[in-house]
Formats: C-alpha cells, sequence, structure tokens
C-alpha cells in the first residue's frame, strides 16, 4: 500500500478545506476524506485513516496532509465505506431520473436494473441513453425474460417451439453482446410464469456462456417455497451460472420458519460448487396491487369486464369463495395483514386495514365483510396496497446468512409521486439503523459487506465495492449514531438520515446531507463478448 504523507496534527487537517482558487494544478489529490473510520467493505473492522482521491480513484489511504487535497471532507466521528451496491432494482428509468435522489441518499451509488424478467428489450438502446444522459449512480442491467418473451411469443401459455425458443437465445445473446451483465427471471408473473425449467435454463444458458449471472424472482415464495428454490439452483447447476435469489423471504405465515430450510438449500448447493447467493429488503412487508388478493380470471379484460363480474351475484360468491380459499393456502384467514397505501376514489381508506374499513362501513370486522369491502374498492378502480405477511424471525435469520446482499426492490422514485414502499427511500439506513444499532441483528462491518463487496464480487463489477488504493472512488460517509430510515408506510417519502456524503465516482453527490448537481455515474456493462 503507498502511504501518503507523514500525518500532521490531526486538529490542523479539520480546517484545511477548500484552497484558494487556482491553486488545483499544484495540489497532488482533488479530494481527501479524513479523520474517518474506514470501513473497507470486506468484513474487517474499521480503521481510522484518511483516503485521497485523484481522478475519480482511490488514489491513498493511511494520512493526508494538509494542503495535499484541493477540497477535504472531515468525517470525524463518522464511518467512511464503499458506495453501497444495489443489485436489485427496478431503476429502468434512470434515464428519465438522472438524480437517483432516492438511492444517493440513502448511500447507493451503483444500481442494477432489469430485474423480476423485466428489462430493456434493447440494451443497447438503454445504456446509450444512461451515456448520454449520466445518472448520479453508476448503472448497470439485466436482460429480461418476460421482455424477451413477450416479443417472441406474446403472452402465449405454453412452451416454445424450437424456432421461438432460438429466437428468444438469439435476444438473450444479444442483450449480453450490448452490454447487459446476466439475465433475470420473473416466474411469479405472466408471461414468465408460463415457462418451464428448461426454457429457462436454455436461456441462463446463453447469458452465462457471455459471463452473465442468473438473477431469478422465483416461481413462488411462500407456499412452495423450496421447490422453487430447487428449481433456481438447477438452472445454475445446468448452466454454470452465478445464480443470485431475487429478494428472498417467505411470504406465507403458514410457512413462518420456512427460512432456515431455503438457507440450508443454498449452503447445500454452495458445497456442490453451485454458486447461488440472494439478496433480501428488510422490511416484513411487500407491497402490491389489492387486485392481486382476487383470483386472475377475474381481472381479465379491463375495469368494465371486471365490474361486470363484481356485480352478478352468482360471479362474485364465486370469486369470494376462491379469495378466501387462496389465503387459506397460505395460512391466513382474512385480509387483516392488508393495508391501504392508497385509494384514489377516497383517500379517507389509506393506511387503514382492511379489517378497520370492514368494520368503520360495515359495522362487522368478519372475513365477509372485508371481502365485501375489497369488492367496493375494485369497483372504484382498486387499490394499491401494504401486505404485511412475513415474520421479523425469517427476516432476521436471512440477514444473518453470509450469503445474502442487501437490495432495495425499488425503482427512481419521483419526490411524492405516489404511494411506493418505503425501501425504495430506506433500505440500506433502516440496515444500518434498526437493524445493526437498534436490534444488533448484525455487525456494522458484516452490514457493509452485505452492501458492498458481497454484490460486487457476485455481479463481477471489477474494482468496486472495497476501499483500496486503485478502486473507484464509490463513497459513503455516515454518522453510526443517526444513520437511519425516515420513509415509513404511512410517509413513504421521506429520505435516509444521518449521510452526509455520498461520493460516485470521485464526485459529492450528496454534501452536508444535500445532493448536489454532479451526475457522475458510469455503465457498467459486460464486457467479455467484447474481450473474446
Ligand atoms: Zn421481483
Amino acid at each position: 500500500m503507498k502511504l501518503a504523507r507523514v500525518a500532521v496534527a490531526a486538529a490542523l487537517l479539520v480546517s484545511a478545506t477548500p484552497s484558494s482558487p487556482g491553486s488545483a494544478q499544484t495540489k497532488r489529490y482533488d479530494l481527501a476524506i479524513v479523520n474517518g473510520t474506514v470501513i473497507d467493505g470486506t468484513g474487517r473492522p474499521g480503521v481510522l485513516q484518511d483516503i485521497a482521491i485523484k481522478d475519480g480513484r482511490i488514489a491513498a489511504l493511511g494520512r493526508v496532509a494538509v494542503g495535499d487535497a484541493v477540497e477535504t471532507i472531515d468525517a470525524k466521528g463518522l464511518i467512511v465505506a464503499p458506495g453501497f451496491i444495489d443489485v436489485h432494482t427496478h431503476a429502468d428509468n434512470l434515464a428519465t431520473r438522472a438524480d437517483a435522489a432516492n438511492f444517493v441518499r440513502m448511500g447507493v451509488t451503483t444500481i442494477v436494473a432489469g430485474n423480476c424478467g423485466s428489462s430493456a428489450l434493447d440494451v443497447s438502446a438503454a445504456l446509450a441513453a444512461v451515456r448520454e444522459r449520466p445518472g448520479a449512480v453508476n448503472f448497470a442491467t439485466l436482460i429480461g425474460h418476460n421482455t424477451v418473451r413477450s416479443a417472441v411469443m406474446g403472452s402465449a401459455n405454453r412452451a416454445p417451439t424450437a424456432a421461438e425458443l432460438a429466437r428468444m437465445r438469439s435476444l438473450v445473446w444479444k442483450g449480453m453482446a450490448d452490454g447487459a451483465v446476466g439475465f433475470s427471471t420473473g416466474l411469479q408473473y405472466v408471461p414468465g410464469t408460463y415457462a418451464q425449467v428448461m426454457e429457462i435454463t436454455e436461456l441462463a444458458r446463453a447469458a452465462a456462456n457471455a459471463g452473465g449471472i442468473y438473477a431469478s424472482h422465483m416461481r413462488n415464495e411462500g407456499t412452495a417455497l423450496e421447490d422453487a428454490i430447487a428449481e433456481t439452483i438447477r438452472v445454475g447447476e445446468m448452466t454454470g451460472a452465478r445464480v443470485q435469489i431475487s429478494h428472498l423471504k417467505v411470504d406465507s405465515p403458514n410457512r413462518w420458519g420456512a427460512s432456515q430450510k431455503a438457507l440450508a438449500m443454498i449452503d447445500a448447493a454452495r458445497q456442490k460448487g453451485i454458486d447461488v447467493r440472494a439478496d433480501q429488503y428488510a422490511y416484513t412487508a411487500a407491497s402490491s396491487t389489492l387486485g392481486i388478493r382476487f383470483p386472475s380470471w377475474a381481472l381479465e379484460g379491463g375495469q368494465s369486464k371486471i365490474a361486470e363480474r363484481l356485480n352478478d351475484p352468482a360471479m362474485w360468491q364465486k370469486i369470494k369463495t376462491e379469495m378466501a380459499g387462496l389465503l387459506a393456502e397460505r395460512g391466513l384467514r382474512d385480509l387483516s395483514f392488508a393495508v391501504v397505501a392508497m385509494h384514489r376514489a377516497d383517500p379517507s381508506l389509506n393506511g387503514l386495514s382492511m379489517q378497520q374499513i370492514a368494520s368503520r362501513q360495515r359495522g362487522s370486522d368478519s372475513a365477509d365483510a372485508q371481502f365485501e369491502a375489497a369488492r367496493t374498492m375494485m369497483l372504484a378502480g382498486g387499490a394499491s396496497m401494504v401486505y404485511h405477511f412475513m415474520s421479523d424471525a425469517d427476516v432476521d435469520r436471512i440477514m444473518r446468512h453470509p450469503e445474502v446482499g442487501i437490495a432495495s426492490d425499488a425503482g427512481v422514485i419521483g419526490f411524492g409521486d405516489g404511494v411506493p414502499h418505503p425501501r425504495g427511500y430506506g433500505n440500506n439506513a433502516r440496515v444500518l439503523g434498526a437493524y445493526v444499532r437498534g436490534r444488533r441483528v448484525i455487525s456494522l462491518e458484516e452490514a457493509i459487506r452485505k452492501m458492498t463487496s458481497l454484490p460486487a464480487g457476485h455481479f463481477k463489477f471489477a474494482n468496486r465495492g472495497t476501499i483500496r488504493s486503485g478502486y473507484a472512488a464509490d463513497l459513503v460517509v455516515f454518522d453510526p449514531a443517526q444513520v437511519a430510515d425516515i420513509a415509513t408506510f404511512e410517509k413513504p417519502h421521506g429520505y435516509a438520515a444521518g449521510i452526509p456524503y455520498v461520493l460516485v465516482n470521485g464526485e459529492i453527490v450528496v454534501k452536508n446531507g444535500t445532493q448536489t448537481e454532479a451526475r457522475p455515474g458510469q455503465v457498467l456493462a459486460n464486457t467479455i463478448i467484447e474481450k473474446r
């Protein structure tokens, strides 16, 4: 390690900001972060160190002398960590929302889009758009199975013909050649859900041959969790792909505790040499539509068709029976786990559970009264919902597993737009605040490793995810005593607290807790094919 000039008194360093104009050329470094506790992302304990930055890279670690850098950040009492790498996002809209404020304000410096099977079909154009209008964060994308399958087969509920499979394979290959870092599936969604494991294997192989990862929103996350994990691992075994299980969770109360088995399956696969890992978000609730609680056939054909069925008493009886059946399968007896995030027709219901709404509107909180309330809301255009159906014990157990990273499952959010899941603003800060400082589920060093070197290694982002000389200067400076998520399910638009500085490629994107105009994000593209 190349050390900078030997220390001068720390007290002098504090006042070493910024130098007189015109002197930049004479300075050894562009920027220095001094007096901070550096936690380097590997899991090693923190060390009191200064970091010097030059041309977007970490130039030196150790002591940086006063006056050696054009600009100096005093990080006394603060943690300096590698910028967080969020490998599970839906930030496909980065080119139109370049600030990526919800991400940078929680310390995220690199995002991966194209998850859950849904991506740009033309990866070349998507990456060109980001290169043309860079974001505040670095950007990579996967090529999505649902996107590719829709392009070739529409929403057909059948296996592909040989010609269709070949066409899909060539689209995946093209996506990889254009710079995608892997292939994603979303096997709970149409049309991915119609694909069998052989189709997925063929397409994942095309990505793996180009050096890509296979990331999967699995077919099931509760009642058939183990089958879904087995299927995902099988794809890795058949193709040699690195495998990422997306947003690992147990989403059915009658399966709570199944995380133990799920993690054991991951361990067993790794023992056999299959490189499978996972990510999670740090919340016990998911977000989705009210419609997802209805049988899917009842939702075909748009709102007027839906209304027709819900207004037909015999049909409604059948729908209600099926709704109860779908809940019972998961160990749920009514809709009390469901809270309204946004019901545009009557916002006074926002924040209430279906049980509360039934009581208020019908004087009964029975399951039947809740279904009736849901029917009324569907007839009025539906609602976005928050579903509290995971257990703390599962979330904690998954978090303690060393091969599970932290990822948000969020997109780039316009501040104040709609009622998104709070994870988009708070996920990383919530881990550092509630899970590390509050409940001590994992150590600070381990939490940072899960947000940095672990995902960087699995997704093969070279020279990122660790604080090391020569690595990209993606850095986050936070207060371990203050860092916290502010966004809640009731008030989701709130930036994370306790994160005064964030740097991307050596440029300051968050300064004194406020976002700057800098948009230094780079495109992280797969280059394996180019290099061949
Ligand atoms: Zn997903």
